[in-house]
């Protein structure tokens, strides 16, 4: 029979991944309550039309990347998220949460996008992220940016990455920005690339973001957005970059970073990394203000960004500078068959005062003791004959051949010294 392998564009996390995936969690969640967010979860599933409208009909996500099932009940369309921003937005006004702002979020999960698998780009991958509801001081940008900044160092990855940010402005100088970009679009139309001709039809912005080269010689001499920002736009802006040199966070204005959503207005922003080829982006996000008011609510100031996990976890599996948590773990060696169940009891006794305790219930001694090595445990107990007549333990302190007799009964205490 035929070998059977995950889907396409999907992996398994083995328990050698797993630890940096954990510690990619973990860390994102302490720095997260750090600053006062707390932790909520989010279906997979959701109506498509949580994402539809706030993210744009002509983004990349859900003009081609969606995953879409079918609902029995009613014959409706479900989708497996591809984010979870515009799910947060829709679990806070059915909440009714914007009766108590502010609020500070964070999740994290499976995300589900129908793109072309390759190293760092999968069809199934898992994003920490926080979201800011209810403020709108550009300082508060950067706080949650401070956030990431934090965590990527934390991880031991602020050199691995770069800052890059831009702004979008309001609304009001995003579309004076459009026209002016469709004028000049339309004059050099034929150098356009097939995907940045449909781009000028329904979204010219985000022919800036274009991969392609031909398109972004064009793009060098295309409008640029300072020109067209209202005053307010760019003290927003302004005041960010000041807040970020306060911090002491190094950052490059790319005036080309749009992001390809259309929930996103004013501070973009993107550390990304060069790393790992084209799949540069670690951590990304901006401000949201409107995205609220595309459901049906009333508009709701917002800031929030979402973390790559396997990205980061490829990172970290490559950097070594990272100490991931090591958990004392201890290993019980029952050295003959009247030995075991007094093993067992000990070992029920030690994982209940908070001790790992692995049982090596069969083997050569040396193979017992070798496999405690490998698994790099320092501590191994050892039960026989004599020790049991006398109601103790050996303890072998494995990394510094080193042995002393310990009583049963104080066992625990004495190894918590
Ligand atoms: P990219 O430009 O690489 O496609 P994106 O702008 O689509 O990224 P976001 O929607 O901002 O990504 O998602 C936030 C983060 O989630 C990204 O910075 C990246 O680390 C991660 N991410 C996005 N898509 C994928 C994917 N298909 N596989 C793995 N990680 C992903
Ligand atoms: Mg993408």
């Amino acid at each position: 029979m035929k070998q059977l392998r995950t889907v396409r564009g999907v992996q398994d996390i083995l328990p050698a991944q797993y630890k940096y995936f954990k510690a990619v969690v973990d860390t994102a969640s302490l720095w997260a309550e750090r600053y006062g967010f707390k932790a909520m979860s989010l279906p997979i599933i959701e109506k498509e039309e949580v994402f539809k409208r706030p993210l744009g009909e002509t983004s990349d996500i859900i003009s081609k990347e969606m995953f879409t099932l079918e609902n029995r009940d009613k014959g409706e369309k479900i989708i497996l998220r591809p984010e979870a921003t515009a799910s947060i937005a829709r679990s806070f006004l059915q909440h009714g949460l914007q009766h108590n702002l502010p609020q500070k979020l964070y999740y994290w999960g499976p995300m589900f996008r129908y793109e072309r698998p390759q190293k760092g780009r999968l069809r199934q991958f898992n994003q920490f992220g926080v979201e800011f509801l209810g403020v709108d001081d550009p300082y508060q940008d950067v706080e949650i940016i401070s956030l990431g900044y934090n965590l990527l160092k934390a991880l031991g990855l602020e050199n691995d990455v770069e800052l890059h940010i831009n702004t979008l402005g309001d609304t009001a100088s995003r579309s004076a920005f459009r026209e002016a970009l469709v004028t000049y679009f339309q004059s050099v139309k034929s150098g356009l690339s097939e995907d940045s001709l449909k781009r000028l039809e329904v979204n010219p912005l985000r022919i800036l973001d274009s991969k392609n080269e031909g398109d972004q010689k064009l793009c060098q001499q295309a409008p640029k957005f300072d020109a067209y920002l209202s005053k307010t736009s760019k003290m927003h802006f302004d005041r960010v970059c000041n807040g970020l040199k306060i911090l002491g966070i190094k950052y490059i204005h790319k005036s080309n970073l749009v992001r390809g959503l259309d929930y996103y207005c004013h501070t973009v922003f993107e550390f990304s990394t060069k790393k790992l080829g084209s799949q540069g982006a670690v951590l990304a996000g901006g401000r949201y203000d409107g995205l609220t008011s595309y459901m049906g609510g009333q508009p709701v100031e917002a800031f929030g960004w979402a973390a790559g996990i396997e990205r980061l976890m490829m990172l970290l599996e490559e950097n070594k500078t990272f100490n991931l948590k090591k958990e004392r773990c201890i290993g019980v060696i029952p050295l003959d068959e009247n030995a075991e169940i007094p093993c067992w009891k000990i070992a029920q006794k030690l994982r209940q005062e908070g001790f790992s305790v692995d049982i090596l219930w069969k083997g050569t001694m040396g193979k017992r003791l070798k496999k405690l090595d490998k698994a790099n445990v320092d501590i191994a107990i050892l039960m026989g004959e004599d020790e049991q007549s006398v109601n103790k333990v050996m303890i072998k302190f494995l990394k510094e051949s080193r042995q002393e007799l310990a009583s049963i009964d104080t066992l625990a205490a004495f190894l918590k010294i």
